[in-house]
């Protein structure tokens, strides 16, 4: 968390930045864990002021926002980490406030309730060569069947497990996962390569839809309120999961069945043992 609908609601929210030149960037005193900054704060300033930003765009669970001299500032939230416009839930964990000239005044604001975010800026040569590493994958919303199937079928891993592995798809995190999977009636731990043409079908399906479905409604703002979207306003997919915390509830697929939950590589998976058999 945040995962692929919630970084893309803060995307679409941050628009109205484009085209605005960045005008001073201010580091707030915290006496929390400082967020990763490389290079740091000096350099940061020294080429950012003074430049447009030409685009925000999003690389699986990582903002992007690109300005006129062709620098990258790549933004990842990692566990509780949000990059709003203006208005921070507190002004305890704002670790990065980017000002811009011109009206309305308005700042790109990195807030971050565990300092475990990061804040890296490239140029357009070392962001082209990060990307060629290959340390993001396809996005998940853009992935074909046959790329999905190409990435992960060869695994002996389990699903869940190598949804989570940004290398081979972009933007699935642990929430996403297992909703994913119980839409596709898939069972969590059945491996990559034992999955048949019909099952790699339904995941790559219900990965578009569940993905879809999550940013009509702005992501899942969780129990602990760390999510808000780029407008500071709760998600409200957390109303539509069907398995993600619901333990020992009835499935509301089946109406059969309770959800169960397990810990596949110490994150919990919730699925349905009557929808999701394993084969
Ligand atoms: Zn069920």
């Amino acid at each position: 968390m945040p995962e692929l609908p919630e970084v893309e609601t803060m995307r679409r929210g941050l628009q109205p930045i484009v085209g605005r030149r960045i005008e001073r960037i201010e580091k707030p005193r915290s006496r929390y864990k400082p967020l990763v900054m490389r290079p740091g704060l000096a350099t940061l300033r020294r080429r950012l002021v003074g430049q447009r930003i030409v685009e925000v765009g999003r690389l699986g669970k990582r903002l992007v926002f690109r300005t006129d001299g062709d620098d990258r500032l790549v933004v990842h939230p990692r566990m509780a980490g949000i990059v709003l416009l203006d208005r921070p839930p507190d002004e305890r964990h704002v670790r990065l406030r980017i000002w811009l000239a011109g009206r309305p005044a308005h700042a790109v604001i990195v807030w971050d309730r565990r300092g475990l975010g990061t804040v890296e800026l490239f140029t357009d040569e070392q962001f082209a060569r990060w990307r060629s590493e290959g340390s993001v994958g396809p996005d998940a919303l853009e992935i074909t069947l046959a790329q999905l199937r190409q990435r992960l079928q060869s695994s002996r891993r389990e699903v869940k497990v190598a949804l989570l592995d940004q290398r081979a798809v972009a933007g699935i995190g642990n929430l996403y996962a297992s909703e994913i999977l119980h839409v596709a009636r898939i069972h969590p731990r059945q491996r990559c390569d034992r999955l048949d043409a019909d099952q790699w079908r339904r995941l790559h399906r219900a990965m578009r839809r569940v993905l879809r479905e999550a940013i009509r409604l702005e992501g899942s703002t969780l129990a602990d309120g760390t999510y808000r979207s780029a407008l500071n306003r709760e998600g409200a997919y957390q109303s539509r999961h069907r398995v993600y915390q619901k333990a020992g509830q009835v499935c509301p697929s089946c109406r059969q069945a309770r959800i169960e939950r397990m810990v596949q590589g110490q994150r919990s998976t919730f699925f349905c043992p009557r929808c999701q058999p394993l084969r």
